[in-house]
């Protein structure tokens, strides 16, 4: 995922770790949700982890550990981390909004392409990925326009670009926890994920 309207990630990471790990698969779940390419490496004994990355026990390493493609290394981080380094954790640039949407899944991405088309100044606040629930979907086969069907995360990403190219804001990784209605604004309060 990038933050301009240009086809799917050019980023590709390299994710290391234990089979069944729950971290790894956070991650991995993280990653295939943001469509961004990366390669799953096992390792499971020490061999594997001299092959493929030089040390010599798997006890040496904390793993997961993920590696960007200029070579960066972060071991066991978390996914506040990992997006951090993709450039994703931004702050919102404005102190005000014609709209604020909470939630990058289909209905909070389909609010954000409708406003931002109207000309609304809007920014689209979501706590982990875009697309929701349906970034996890295999495939959709009940949205229309796409007769075969659409993996989810491929259609949150077709949506987020759109939102994108219609000049909305997307802030990930913040989370939306008060609302107030004062002096004729309504005033947002979020914390960080
Ligand atoms: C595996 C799977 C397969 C599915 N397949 C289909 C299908 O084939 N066809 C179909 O019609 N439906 C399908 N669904 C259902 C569909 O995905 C949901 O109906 C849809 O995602 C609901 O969209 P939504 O935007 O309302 O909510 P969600 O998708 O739940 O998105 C809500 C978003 O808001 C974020 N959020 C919540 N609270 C806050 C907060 N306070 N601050 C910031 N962010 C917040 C969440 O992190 C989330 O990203 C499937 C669901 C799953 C799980």
């Amino acid at each position: 995922m990038t933050n301009d309207t240009t086809a799917q990630s050019a980023v590709k990471v390299r994710l290391y770790g234990l089979p069944n790990s729950a971290e790894a698969y956070e991650i991995r779940d993280f990653l295939n949700r943001s469509v961004v390419e990366f390669d799953w490496i096992e390792l499971t004994n020490d061999q594997d982890c001299n092959r493929e990355l030089g040390f010599s026990a798997l006890s040496d390493l904390r793993l997961p550990m993920v590696e960007f493609p200029d070579g960066t290394q972060l071991f066991s981080p978390s996914i506040r981390e990992i997006a951090q380094r993709l450039g994703w954790v931004t702050q919102p640039k404005f102190r005000e909004y014609d709209l604020s949407i909470y939630g990058a899944g289909p209905a909070g991405l389909s609010a954000a392409v409708y406003a931002a088309s109207e000309g609304l100044r809007t920014v689209l606040i979501e706590r982990h990925a875009v697309g929701g629930q349906a970034g996890t979907s295999s495939l959709i086969e009940n949205y229309m326009g796409f007769p075969k069907g659409i993996r989810g995360a491929d259609l949150a990403e077709r949506a987020r670009q759109q939102a994108v190219k219609f000049g909305i804001e997307l802030v990930l990784l913040r989370e939306g926890i008060k609302a107030e209605f004062k002096d004729n604004r309504i005033k947002y309060l979020e914390e960080n994920r």
